[in-house]
């Protein structure tokens, strides 16, 4: 497979739409390469990355290296023999678990063991790696098993695509690990799109672009690397078919995973939101939850070969039966209101219940349709609030010190653990009543003080009660619109940052060819000249221009001229390496800067690049042309002093190579 920024263009060039074109987070990404600190595949793997590519290579030869790598080797076997692939008989050797699997299968096994035996744990402090591997694997899986029944893509694409599509994050873990622990604790809890936008706002790239461009450096097909680049936002018009098609199955995939990792509290919301994504695949709420439930078997057996933690999975269907009655009758309640007295959405937690007053209590808000939980002591309680997500917590002045069953002093009340809950992050979204027999003036302070909403004098009649929860609901409410208002404005502000990005991205690209524009060419020339000079390396800089291109212009029009340096763009693309950067600079003209590159290399490129050109049919079948080139190289040494003395010099060689009679390269100096 090519290399390098060519691989953007998605093989399929039939297809509809544009191609995923040279993008500005690709230098982002060169400067962290270049640290040598990003999450890669390692030793055998990286040669069975390398041999896979190769057509005629054979199963036996592929053995032979896998072979070298024992832990690699018994992984390989275990995946044949697990109920994954439900094949037959057992498989013991090396041989025949490679024929089993084919040379594909064997290479993103290969890459994903790899990458997830050296990054189980790293520098970043406030990283989880487990954490990621397992979101990470649930969303390979999910993305695998929902193609089976779309059938989009082979299978163990998708799960690579899925497994990898955040490997971003663990690149800015790697090379960033400070600032990007800082970075996690600024997004910490919030949506993934903000998460990108905070990076974004710190890395001027965010983590799935990263993602992107190292599917790329590891010779991945584009049209995955374009997916998982922007499938957080939507699928967009512009993209591949084949693209759209992963986008849609990644964000099916993603709320499968958020499933599978979510322990406890907003599973209902999650699954509501899969139902509703579902749909992207066509997908019947029964037949999801089946898939589902299959889904989170095989997260269970893939954590098992991988060694990557998971959970045991609940069922679903009950879940998404909510979620679809939930769906329905918010539907129904944003028509019609909503006749009951407590919403059946609103919780209470009632503490101290072996108390005859919290019996009392609880009571009267069952019966008024609350969800009522109860608990003993404060202690308790908290772990019922983490589970339960109540709204109110109704919670006495008054209560026995722990391991006594008298009253206590105001040292073991109730309000310390009013306190202690506050200084939770549940327990400050709580509104929280307390209650005494005819509290003191001191008791009533001190509550407040705690942190209570409210605080009565019990008994009182169940409608005075209510109507003070009810006043408690509006506060709520009014939190509610606050925070939902506060979500919108994240989203407007993720939103603006993206369309910022792309008017970024837009001046520093050329719209007829998709390069990189002259803008960027002089920035990046500087860039590496420092570069260059910081750690005494080469660099080499190559100036070209079409020989005689008015005279496409002039006698088959401007379209055709278009189209000729369309033509060029792409044969450049495919001509240079990696680390190269192409631009164009002018109308015909084009810059390559070739980093670490001597002069001899850089005309080595110069002359292929000619020859290319030159044995090229240029134009359409209606209109075929030939083309020739004028190439100047230049290289940094003693002689060259500055960024701009390399351009003029590479400038001067190709005059010269017009003037010595065109389509030929000159070399200065
Ligand atoms: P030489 O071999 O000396 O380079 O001759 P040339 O004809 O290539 O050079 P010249 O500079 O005389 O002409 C360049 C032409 O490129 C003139 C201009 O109209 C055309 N051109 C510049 N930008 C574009 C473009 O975006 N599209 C098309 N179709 N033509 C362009
Ligand atoms: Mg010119
Ligand atoms: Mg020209």
């Amino acid at each position: 497979m090519r290399e390098g920024v060519c691989e953007l263009v998605p093989s399929k060039a039939r297809e509809k739409g544009s191609p995923l074109t040279w993008r500005p987070y690709l230098a982002r990404f060169d400067e962290m390469k270049a640290t040598r600190q990003l999450p890669s595949p390692t030793g055998v793997a990286l040669e069975i990355m390398r041999l896979a590519q190769d057509e005629s290579v054979s199963c036996g030869t592929l053995a032979r290296v896998l072979m070298a790598d024992p832990a690699l080797s018994g992984k390989v076997i275990k995946y044949v023999n697990s109920a994954l692939m439900q094949t037959g008989r057992a498989v013991h050797s090396v041989q025949e678990a490679v024929l089993r699997l084919g040379v594909g299968t064997l290479r993103r096994i290969a890459l994903s063991f790899s990458l997830v035996s050296a990054h189980r744990e790293g520098r970043c402090a406030a990283f989880d790696y487990h954490g990621f591997w397992s979101r990470s694997l649930a969303l390979g899986v999910a993305a695998q098993e929902l193609v089976r029944h779309t059938r989009y893509v082979p299978p163990d694409e998708a799960f690579t695509t899925g497994l990898l599509a955040h490997i971003g994050q663990l690149g800015l873990a790697c090379v960033y690990p400070d600032k990007y622990a800082e970075v996690l604790r600024q997004a910490r809890g919030g949506a993934l799109e903000e998460l990108l936008f905070v990076e974004q706002e710190a890395f001027a790239a965010n983590h799935c672009e990263l993602s992107a461009a190292m599917f790329l450096d590891w010779g991945l097909p584009a049209e995955q690397a374009a997916a998982v680049e922007r499938y957080v936002f939507g699928e967009p018009e512009d993209a591949y078919e084949t693209t759209r098609k992963l986008i849609r199955v990644l964000r099916v995939a993603e709320k499968c995973a958020e499933l599978c990792v979510l322990q406890q509290a907003n599973r209902t919301a999650v699954a509501q939101q899969l139902l509703a994504r579902a749909e992207l695949l066509q997908l019947q709420p029964l037949h999801l939850a089946e898939l589902f439930e299959h889904i989170a078997r095989e997260w269970q057996s893939w954590g098992r070969i991988l060694e990557i933690r998971t959970y045991p999975v609940g069922p679903i269907r009950e879940l998404v039966h909510q979620a679809q009655v939930a769906l329905s009758t918010e539907a129904i309640a944003g028509h019609y209101g909503t006749e009951k007295s407590a919403h059946p959405n609103w919780r209470a937690l009632v503490v101290g219940i072996d108390m005859s007053p919290s019996q009392e209590m609880a009571d009267i808000l069952r019966q008024a349709g609350y969800e009522v939980f109860t608990a003993v002591d404060g202690e308790s309680a908290l772990a019922l609030v983490l589970e339960n997500l109540p709204q109110f917590i109704l919670l006495p002045l008054r209560m026995p010190k722990p391991g006594k069953s008298s009253a206590g002093n105001s040292e073991w009340g109730g309000s310390r653990w009013c306190r202690q809950l506050r200084e939770t992050q549940v327990g400050r979204q709580l509104y929280l009543v307390m209650w005494a027999d005819q509290p003191t003036e001191q008791e009533v302070v001190t509550a407040f003080e705690a942190g209570a909403d409210d605080v009565i004098s019990w008994p009182m009649s169940p409608r005075v009660l209510l109507a003070r929860l009810r006043a408690g609901q509006r506060v709520i409410e009014l939190q509610r619109e606050v925070e939902r208002e506060q979500a919108e404005l994240r989203r407007v502000t993720a939103e603006l940052a993206i369309a910022n990005r792309k008017l970024q991205d837009a001046a520093l690209t050329d719209p007829l060819t998709g390069l990189p524009n002259r803008r960027y060419a002089f920035d990046r020339l500087h860039q590496e000249w420092h570069e260059a000079m910081r750690h005494e390396l080469q660099l080499a800089c190559l100036m070209l221009d079409v020989d005689h291109f008015k005279r496409i212009n002039d006698s088959h029009g401007h379209d055709m001229g278009d189209l000729v340096l369309q033509q060029m763009a792409e044969l450049l693309r495919q001509a240079i390496r990696r680390n190269d950067v192409a631009c164009r600079i002018g109308g015909e003209e084009f810059l390559i800067l070739c980093p670490r590159t001597p002069l001899q290399g850089a005309a080595a490129l110069a002359e292929r690049i000619r020859q290319l050109a030159e044995n090229k049919t240029w134009g359409s079948d209606r209109v075929p042309l030939r083309v020739t080139l004028s190439l100047g190289v230049a290289a940094r040494s003693e002689k060259v002093c500055s960024p701009e003395d390399l351009f003029r010099q590479a400038d001067q060689a190709l005059y010269a190579a017009k003037q010595a009679g065109r389509n030929r390269v000159h070399c200065a100096g």
